[in-house]
């Protein structure tokens, strides 16, 4: 298995998309995921669809890619979410996530 270990989710470098070592934390989300929910990537929680794992959202293991992100589940290594930014247009789909549950925004 391909599992990214807990320490893949602590690189920083938005430049390293080679293999599992590419992996960002969610964090990296806010700013386009902000586009289309008004929530914080810090706080909001899912759950993967695959593993029933429970996770705050900065916790996934997120790839970087020239036209987006693809988000995986930190512990199956399943796709929760995949965010396209292309053309001033942020388009995600949330497949992976049985459900998404974020603090009102107000
Ligand atoms: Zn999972």
């Amino acid at each position: 298995m391909t599992h990214p270990d807990d320490n893949a989710l602590e690189s920083t470098s938005l430049d390293d998309t080679a293999g599992r070592g590419g992996a960002l934390d969610g964090n990296v989300l806010a700013g386009v995921v902000g586009a289309l929910f008004p929530f914080e990537p810090t706080t909001a929680r899912g759950q993967c669809d695959t593993c029933d794992d429970i996770a705050v959202l900065a916790q996934a293991a997120v790839y970087a890619h020239p036209m987006g992100f693809v988000v995986r589940c930190r512990s199956c290594d399943g796709v929760l979410m995949v965010v396209v930014d292309r053309d001033g247009r942020v388009t995600s789909s949330q497949r992976g996530l049985r459900w998404l549950s974020a603090a009102d925004a107000r």
